[in-house]
């Protein structure tokens, strides 16, 4: 029930707008290409043999990639934004999940829980496991990719029949009706809506039953979630109750009309036409804003649905982005066995193995550490970074020899704070593109300081105390 539908007033404000300026002038052209067997390996590692791989098994599918021009490491901490009780992550993964635990979790909110509750801030690993394109694209994630907005006449006999044939008992058939309805009416895969609904809904939630929640609303539906955002369940389902009652969906089948012409309007026709695009808006000229969910899971569980009702005849389209500077190997799933070592506040910097003491067993440790020779426990790790800098090195042992022979100070732990001292805009990598806006006088967490300057300048990574995220030149705060 995690559902963002942002400036989706705001779009439909300026839809005018923006076709009466695209009639003068080229507001964004899409580089799509067929052209599978011209993509630079170089470039684009793997992408090409993963693609002609399923080009192969199925020949009536029709495979296309999209030159986004995006840097893969710009993308990934555009997308990881939010670390903040007061804005709610762009990304969510589930609490309470074993298959979801250890470096799943946001490196920088933890375990703070979020939306109905069930939620954590999904974290840098795992945006960019979920992602990597390559990790999809095989006969079970590909359908994330499938274009939506291509969509021939129908049978709406056939359709009934085949949507009767999959659908589970609860969806019943006045949505049966209003699937095709809609499907008709905005040009929508059927079959997409049904496996979004089954995706946002379950048969005893109050969006879906219409019995209301605590005696508010009764009788008012909205199947596909639209404005349930919040940071707890209550609030979910009475923002969702309260747009379907302002809207006047007081059955099931206005939720679906009128669910189904957001998911048309402002999303397939607004050039994000996959569920992956939906998902990630990477693509048109306000990136990463406008998002359907922010469950980061909801593309890939739409497009299992999704994959159920297509066969191999299908005349199916696929859009595959491609990032530039994305490493030689497709990103790894997060190890659910192991934690950040960033959330590990506690404890002392130094205390290498743990053991409450720092002493010479600590040095020899950090450096067989530093030599390769040995390992340090994830959740020790902070311990090591006693200069500060994230290449622990041969100061870090000095400053330790130092503290224990009463020479030297050494920080409590790893976490440092700043405050802005001019406004500026986070940049997306160091020297990169400019995105959030941090204002002078925001406090801010240090997560990481730059070890050489880049154009100059030393750009620290921090997240700010409203959760904004990016790279900061170090004399814009102190
Ligand atoms: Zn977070």
């Amino acid at each position: 029930m995690n559902k963002r539908i942002r400036k989706l007033f705001f779009l439909l404000i300026v839809f005018n707008i923006i076709i009466f300026i695209s009639c003068s002038s080229k507001v964004f052209a899409r580089e799509v290409s067929d052209d599978i067997n011209g993509i630079d390996d170089s470039q684009y590692p793997g992408m090409k043999q993963a693609i002609q791989t399923l080009q192969a098994s199925h020949p009536n599918w029709k495979f296309k990639v999209e030159y986004t021009n995006l840097l893969w490491e710009e993308v990934i901490n555009a997308e990881h934004q939010g670390h903040s009780t007061s804005t709610s992550p762009s990304n969510l993964s589930p609490a309470d999940n074993a298959k979801y635990a250890g470096l799943w979790i946001c490196e920088i909110c933890g375990t703070q829980r979020y939306d109905t509750g069930s939620w954590y801030c999904a974290s840098k690993e795992a945006l960019e496991y979920m992602m990597d394109p390559r990790n999809s694209l095989n006969e079970t994630d590909l359908f994330q990719f499938m274009q939506l907005s291509v969509f021939d006449d129908f049978d709406g006999e056939t359709v009934k029949n085949n949507l009767n044939n999959i659908k589970p008992d609860w969806i019943d058939e006045e949505c049966v009706d209003a699937i095709i309805e809609a499907a008709g009416q905005y040009k929508v895969d059927p079959y997409y809506i049904l496996a979004k609904l089954l995706e946002e809904q379950s048969p005893t939630s109050p969006l879906f039953t219409g019995k209301g929640y605590n005696g508010s609303y009764e009788g008012f539906y909205n199947l596909f979630n639209v404005r349930a955002t919040a940071n707890n369940r209550e609030g979910v389902i009475l923002n969702g109750l309260a747009h379907a009652a302002s809207q006047g969906w007081n059955t099931k089948r206005l939720s679906i009309l009128g669910g189904v012409s957001v998911l048309a309007n402002g999303y397939i026709n607004q050039e994000q036409d996959t569920l992956y695009y939906q998902k990630y808006d990477v693509i048109g000229d306000s990136k990463y804003e406008h998002q359907y969910q922010q469950n980061i899971l909801g593309a890939q569980n739409a497009g299992t649905y999704l994959k159920k009702y297509c066969t191999n005849e299908g005349n199916y389209s696929f859009i595959i982005p491609l990032y530039k500077n994305m490493p030689v190997q497709a990103c790894p799933r997060p190890n659910v066995s192991q934690t950040h070592a960033e959330n590990n506040t506690e404890g002392t910097m130094g205390d290498i193995n743990g053991d409450n003491q720092v002493n010479v067993i600590d040095v020899v440790l950090l450096i067989n550490y530093i030599n390769g020779e040995s390992q340090v426990a994830p959740e020790r790790v902070f311990a090591t970074k006693i200069s500060g800098n994230d290449n622990i090195s041969v100061i870090d042992v000095v400053m330790l020899i130092n503290y224990i022979n009463g020479e030297a100070t050494i920080p409590n732990n790893t976490v440092k704070t700043g405050t802005v001292n001019t406004t500026t805009r986070l940049r997306l990598s160091q020297n990169g593109t400019e995105y959030k806006t941090v204002t002078s006088g925001t406090s801010i967490k240090i997560l990481k300081k730059a070890d050489t300057p880049v154009a100059d300048v030393y750009w620290d990574l921090v997240v700010a105390s409203n959760g904004n995220y990016g790279y900061i030149p170090r004399n814009y705060y102190q």
